[in-house]
């Protein structure tokens, strides 16, 4: 008789998990015990879960420095070509295990845990998630890191260290109520701050315009203290850094003429610039033209732009082996990419280095500029597009100001000898808006200061060209590519779903995890049972494992057997959860009316921030939780549907939930979701995508086969169409369709507020009136969708199948792919899946 296995047991034959020797156990059983004592100064009488967790990823960390150093040491060395990824947001989520997963110490690591009385993913639990992010662009941006260093490029990462990341999301009485997230309250283990690289950032003062150039003279100073973080390559022992930036008052701030009374309010006021890297702004596609987020954006890239130099002036072509630097280089030696137009002030900025303190003449620079630039355009939403005021950056960064002044000018003369007469032309393209308050506009800014301007989506791309970048694809259609996001497969299956991960190394061996396209071949056992009741098998054991989490954390009992249907992303109007909101009602209705027939059980789940300002956002939350507190409690429907709004949706909710997700909701809109990731996630961990042909979606009807998703609504033509011809009127769906009737009399009745009718007024207004987003044009076909949804998982073998077809087609969604495509397209470097040398850990 074979007992059945325990998690640690389990685990422990999972061979990409790395092997747990029996020295490597013992090593790390008393480097552990000797972190516990003498970095923690705890005895095992008083430690805590906590102590354990810092014990260990110091353990852990200690793996890391070695290869660190190493790696630097190589650059400096062999000189490659540099890039630069620099986003103000890096949502990072937790840092242990990925750490393991890279260097295969995870099976050891647990070995030994085990062998210590300790239970591993209590530990686990105990990290608090690196949050420096709001959604997809700042996730991308974190998978981005995970490829560059696991193709061997030298690549660094920079951005702010916000003290507050994203805030923590609780629901109270069904509202989104925000705490702040203090993140670093007990330390971060696995960041190193370099106070010997302090860098001085400028901001406000006035110009001189002098014989010797231009001077920007009486500024305030704020210094960037860098902390950096160590970011593993898989299994190839190279680790690159993201560098963060915390702002810090100088000594001297406000003390140049202090009295007694003086000194303390001085000191005091140090708070006042410091807080440029308190808190991250929580709006996900929205720009707000708050002076403290362009103070942000500055200082990220004049903090970053004088490392990149300074290492640049230290290579080869720098000042190392020749007598004066040669900038002209610059473009061979880096690459600088702008993750959205967050950073664009990395154009002027390095426009006034080169020009004002480097005393290049401004037709070298301004070459050097955009051919070491590169922009990446996030969204077409206008709401979200970056237009500062003039005023604003004429007070903050006047010489920035004078400079973007400039380039347009410049700009602006060289459109109109490629286009004589069109004044409305030149309009259009102006890195200024005129009208009521100037602007400048900084996709505009972006487009112009750099080599390549790329979307995140084939259909993106197009409509980028098509439509918000028209004018300048016709000016110089080379600089417009595509990219298509991806997501990293260590953290998003081998981490998350080690049981997945594990079915499919029985197949096709481990190489998947470099290279995803090998997960093509898993279409050999398509016709396989024992691989199609595995398949099943780890899907069941991660809905039961999911629903014994949220029995635990949110006392909420959910049905195992149930379709497991999840929405889990930012609350937007345009990603659509009214429209999910009306299927919940639907299936209720329908479910009442015929309380005999066979339903499909399903469990809805729907996660996700809304932005603190964002009132809308926050009202679709209240309609989820009052949907779920009338149809979880109705004793007709029983555990045959279940409306579930999911707390605090973040990286490790995301790592938890997807892999036990039968349903992933890709709904928006045609035309506005730019790529999406979430949609990859569920993709590779074996769920089925009901989605509109918008974004990243389409490429995946691509590679698995249109007829293994459920693929609903308007074409992106469609929406067009309409929005030139009739028009979108709600009012017509509404008088049309009953089930559609029903479900919105119901919501502005009052049938889901009982205690106040009219709570749902403002949103039924919305949907009725002014929908931007056509939500009624979709809901029959969504609804029909979903019928065939519910038919399928009525015939698991059939369902199963296509979930291989699913996984199988996932190749390309691999965030490698992505950077291997931005690294020979774009960068003009050449990845690797070479490991360099392994330092000598001896000397650790
Ligand atoms: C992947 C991810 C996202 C992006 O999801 P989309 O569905 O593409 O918007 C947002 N938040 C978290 C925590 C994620 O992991």
């Amino acid at each position: 008789m074979s007992k059945p296995l325990s998690d640690h047991d389990r685990k422990k034959q999972i061979s990409v998990r790395g092997l747990a020797g029996v020295e490597n156990v013992a090593e790390l059983k008393v480097a552990f015990n000797r972190h516990l004592h003498f970095t923690l100064v705890k005895d095992r009488n008083v430690a805590s879960k906590r102590d354990y967790y810092f014990a260990l990823a110091n353990t852990v960390r200690d793996h890391l420095v070695g290869r660190w150093i190493r790696t630097q040491q190589y650059y400096y060395e062999k000189d490659p070509k540099r890039v630069y990824y620099i986003s103000l947001e890096f949502y990072m989520g937790r840092t242990l295990q990925n750490t393991m997963v890279n260097l295969a110490l995870e099976n050891a690591c647990d070995e030994a845990i085990y062998q210590l009385g300790l239970d591993m993913e209590e530990l686990e639990d105990m990290e608090e998630d690196a949050g420096l992010g709001n959604g997809g662009l700042g996730r991308l941006a974190a998978c981005f890191l995970d490829s560059m260093a696991s193709l061997g490029l030298a690549a660094y990462g920079y951005g702010i260290r916000y003290e507050f990341g994203i805030f923590n999301q609780k629901i109270v009485n069904g509202w989104q109520v925000e705490e702040a997230d203090d993140w670093l309250r007990y330390g971060n283990p696995w960041e190193k701050a370099r106070p010997e690289y302090m860098r001085p950032v400028k901001f406000y003062g006035r110009t001189e315009h002098t014989p010797e150039g231009v001077k920007w003279v009486d500024t305030q100073v704020v210094l960037a203290l860098p902390y950096d973080t160590p970011i593993p390559g898989y299994r190839n022992n190279i680790v690159n850094t993201m560098r963060l930036w915390s702002a810090k008052a100088p000594c001297d701030f406000n003390l140049k003429d202090f009295n007694v009374g003086g000194y303390i309010q001085a000191v005091l006021d140090r708070n006042l610039c410091e807080n440029i890297s308190r808190v991250l702004y929580p709006n996900d596609n929205f720009f707000e033209g708050k002076e403290l987020r362009l103070k942000q954006e500055y200082f990220v890239v004049a903090a970053t732009l004088q490392d990149i130099v300074r290492r640049f002036k230290a290579s080869k072509f720098g000042s190392r082996e020749i007598v004066r630097t040669d900038f002209a280089q610059l473009p061979n030696k880096v690459a600088i990419q702008l993750n959205d137009t967050h950073p664009a002030m990395a154009i002027p900025e390095l426009m006034r280095v080169l020009v004002d303190e480097e005393k290049l003449d401004w037709d070298k620079a301004w070459d050097v500029c955009v051919r070491t630039c590169a922009y990446t355009n996030h969204t077409v939403l206008p709401e979200a597009l970056e237009r500062w005021p003039i005023d604003l950056f004429h007070h903050l960064l006047p010489r920035h100001l004078e400079i973007i002044y400039e380039i347009n000018r410049r700009f602006l003369q060289y459109v109109a000898s490629k286009f004589p007469g069109d004044n409305d032309r030149l309009r259009r393209m102006s890195l200024i808006e005129e009208g009521g308050c100037k602007k400048v506009n900084m996709a505009h800014m972006c487009i112009v200061g750099s080599h390549a301007v790329n979307g995140v989506a084939r259909i993106h791309s197009e409509i980028l060209v098509a439509t918000l970048f028209k004018d300048f694809y016709e000016l110089d259609p080379h600089k417009f590519q595509n990219k298509t996001n991806g997501i990293t497969p260590r953290r998003w299956l081998v981490m998350c779903n080690p049981g997945l991960a594990e079915v499919i190394a029985e197949r096709i061996g481990e190489e998947f995890v470099r290279d995803l396209d090998q997960l093509k071949k898993l279409l050999k056992f398509i016709d396989d049972d024992a691989f199609i009741r595995d398949i099943a098998k780890v899907k069941q054991e991660n809905k039961l494992k999911f629903a014994v989490h949220l029995e635990e954390h949110y006392k909420v009992k959910i049905n195992p057997q149930s379709m497991f249907d999840f929405q889990v992303k930012r609350i937007h109007e345009y990603k659509r959860q009214l429209l999910n909101c009306l299927h919940m009602i639907t299936y209720y209705n329908r479910i009442k009316k015929e309380p005999n027939k066979h339903w499909t059980p399903r469990t809805i789940m729907v996660g996700g921030k809304a932005a603190p300002g964002y009132h809308t956002a926050k009202m679709i939350i209240r309609l989820i939780t009052a949907i779920g507190e009338v149809v979880n409690h109705d004793p007709v429907i029983g555990d045959r549907l279940k409306v579930i709004f999911l707390e605090n949706y973040r990286v490790t909710l995301a790592e938890k939930a997807i892999p036990s997700a039968d349903l992933s909701e890709q709904i928006s809109t045609a035309g506005t979701e730019a790529s999406g990731t979430g949609n990859m996630k569920f993709m590779l961990n074996g769920a089925l995508t009901i989605g509109t042909m918008d974004g990243a979606n389409v490429e995946m009807a691509e590679e698995a086969g249109e007829k293994n998703l459920f693929i609903f609504g308007m074409r992106v033509e469609e929406v067009d169409a309409m929005d030139a011809g009739k028009g979108y009127h709600a009012s017509e769906y509404y008088n049309r369709i009953p089930e559609l009737k029903q479900a919105m009399d119901q919501i502005s009745g009052g049938f889901f507020s009982h205690k106040q009718p009219d709570l749902f007024k403002e949103l039924v207004d919305l949907l009725m009136h002014h929908d931007r987003f056509k939500v009624f044009a979709d809901y029959e076909a969504y609804i029909k969708s979903q019928d065939k949804v519910n038919e399928l998982y009525k015939k698991p073998k059939e369902w199963t199948k296509m979930v291989i077809h699913n996984i199988a087609g996932c190749g390309k969604f691999s965030s490698d792919r992505t950077i291997s495509q931005y690294a020979r397209e774009i960068w003009g470097m050449e990845p690797s899946l070479e490991k360099i040398p392994a330092p000598d850990e001896q000397l650790k």
